[in-house]
Parts: structure tokens; sequence; C-alpha cells
């Protein structure tokens, strides 16, 4: 498959790791949004959160979390952005489920940003109970 991330999990394509288990490696970004922008990489390809199992998703997450502490501690991150995208409109441009876990540090040039869309009242409610009616628990 011509997948990146699975060319590296291969060792195919040489990266900077943090972190590996059975399941995870961690990397740094190829094209870092700061200095210690992190990807956390399942070893299994999922293409996206429609397609990864929920106990793999809590597990990254987890892990997510513990790269978190590490960059506040190892390199004085003040705050932390954990960001994920799933398919093109989103902005995904590798098709193999990861987590960003992008450090912020004071005067950064990061932004991530969108204007708020005005919603009628009655639509906000009709939205609402779209969504409501479709969670499935
Ligand atoms: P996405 O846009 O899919 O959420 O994020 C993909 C990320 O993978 C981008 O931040 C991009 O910089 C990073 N990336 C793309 N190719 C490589 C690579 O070969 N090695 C590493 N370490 N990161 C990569
Ligand atoms: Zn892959």
């Amino acid at each position: 498959m011509d997948c990146i991330f699975c060319k590296i999990l291969k060792g195919d394509i040489p990266c900077n790791k943090v972190f590996e288990d059975d399941s995870f490696i961690a990397i740094l970004d190829a094209f870092p949004g700061n200095e210690g922008h992190v990807l956390i990489i399942p070893k299994s390809h999922y293409e996206n959160i429609f397609d990864i199992d929920e106990q793999t998703l809590k597990n990254a997450y987890g892990l997510a979390q513990k790269v978190a502490f590490a960059l506040k501690s190892s390199l004085g991150a003040e705050d932390i952005n954990i960001l994920q995208n799933n398919g093109e409109l989103a902005g995904q441009t590798v098709n193999h489920f990861h987590i960003h876990v992008l450090p912020r540090y004071k005067d950064d040039k990061v932004i991530i940003k969108s204007e708020p869309v005005e919603i009628e009242k009655n639509k906000i409610e009709q939205i609402r109970q779209n969504i409501e009616k479709n969670i499935n628990i």
C-alpha cells in the first residue's frame, strides 16, 4: 500500500522516533508547526476516526496525554493542541490515522482558527435533534 506512515513503520523511510511500544510509534513531524510537534501513529493501518476501533482510539489518546506531559517537562511547552484530521476536507493529507500533539509557546506563529457562521435559531434545534438521534452509544 502506498502509505507514508506504513513505510515509516516498516523502516523504509527514516523518522525521528520519541516512543514505541507494541501498538504505536510517536515521531517528530517532518514539517513541524512548532518545535516538538509529535505524531502518534498506530502500527496497524486505519484510515481515520471512522475506521479505527474504539480501544485503539482510547489508547492513542492516552499516549497523546503522556506525550503532552513530556513536551511540557522537556521543552517547556506552556500549552498543547491535540489535533486530528479526518478526510480531505478536514485537512487530512496522510490517510493513516494519527494524532498531532502540538506544543504551544508564548508568541509562536501557529494559527488555528475558523470564522463563526451564523445559524438561525430553529435550524440550531433541528441540527441538535438530528445529531442527538444519530449518536449510537
Ligand atoms: P494530516 O494533515 O494528515 O493531519 O497530517 C499529516 C502530517 O504528516 C503533516 O503534519 C506532515 O507534516 C506530516 N508528514 C508528512 N510526511 C511525513 C514524513 O515522511 N515523515 C514525518 N515524520 N511526517 C510527515
Ligand atoms: Zn498506513
